[in-house]
């Protein structure tokens, strides 16, 4: 199991240090708090947007998961704004690139 495998499937999931509990960011097998192994698990699918901005008719924003990461994704539905609360429509890998859309929780 790795992240990039998983994220193709759809899913995201996260590394978490079995010793310490933290997230590890990038993901990875080992903690680089305490070095010690981590394990994969589903991460929450609702994250907080930290900022966002607007291309064209696209909004792209920084989304934080678990209060521990943050990643860019775009918002495809309801009207963003900093704090508020987006939901995971579908997450993947296009053109060796991540990709994640998200849905503001209204
Ligand atoms: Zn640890």
């Amino acid at each position: 199991m790795n992240f990039d495998s998983e994220l193709k499937k759809g899913n995201l999931i996260v590394s978490e240090c079995i010793n310490c509990k933290k997230i590890t960011w990038p993901p990875s097998e080992f903690c680089n708090q305490c070095l010690k192994r981590t394990s994969w698990r589903k991460c929450s699918n609702q994250g907080k947007i930290i900022e966002f901005s607007k291309q064209n008719d696209t909004c792209f924003g920084i989304i934080e998961f678990e209060k521990s990461f943050r990643i860019m994704g775009t918002i495809v539905e309801g009207v963003p704004d900093i704090n508020k609360t987006v939901e995971v429509l579908d997450c993947g890998i296009s053109d060796n690139d991540y990709y994640l859309k998200m849905k503001v929780v209204e």
